[in-house]
């Protein structure tokens, strides 16, 4: 795993200017079945990768946190909402809160996360390929797979299959 995670920026950057158009393409003229596809992607991804030997998404970028969140995890440490804030979080630039740096302070040493049960929703999302209507969330899904290796993994697998049903469908009429 650390090999793929080592060369998996350089992946991305190559792959970038290709992921970049089909993303477009796939925004403007979605296919009417891109949710069952993205489930089934990500399903299958998910069947081999074991984030364990991973952690990628904690040790290089944070969730942003919610409300709910907050209250939940501050709840968890039996903590009011502020004094979890003002031990773990920041404002970004976007005005959400952050974790004030990673590697996540609730990753622990063997990878696992120590608030599993109550993490933040983007954690629980991460890294979104199996939601609804996947072609809305373009820019992040081409910054997510230089981070992810399964969501590099889906892209690519995506484009395979969304390109490959293209020149199935457009056999037909080639031949008339
Ligand atoms: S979601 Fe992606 S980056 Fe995070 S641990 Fe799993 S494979 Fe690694
Ligand atoms: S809260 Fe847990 S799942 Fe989320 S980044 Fe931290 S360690 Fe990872």
């Amino acid at each position: 795993m650390d090999r793929i995670l080592d060369t998996l920026p350089q992946k991305a950057a190559i792959k970038h200017g290709e992921n970049k158009k089909f993303l477009k393409r796939l925004k403007k003229k979605p296919p009417k079945n891109l949710d069952y596809i993205m489930q089934e992607l990500h399903e299958r991804e998910f069947e081999r990768t074991d984030c364990l030997k991973c952690a990628n998404c904690c040790k290089t970028t944070g969730p942003l946190f919610t409300n709910a969140d907050i209250e939940r995890i501050a709840k968890h440490f039996r903590q009011k909402p502020q004094a979890f804030i003002e031990q773990h979080l920041r404002i970004d630039e976007d005005k959400d809160y952050v974790l004030q740096g990673v590697p996540c302070a609730f990753l622990g040493a063997d990878n696992r996360c120590s608030i599993y049960d109550v993490r933040p929703k983007a954690c629980r999302e991460f890294p979104h390929t199996d939601r609804k209507k996947f072609q809305q969330i373009s820019q992040l899904t081409l910054k997510n797979v230089g981070i992810c290796p399964a969501a590099f993994n889906i892209v690519e697998a995506m484009k395979e299959k969304l390109t490959n049903d293209g020149r199935t469908r457009q056999r037909p009429e080639s031949r008339r």
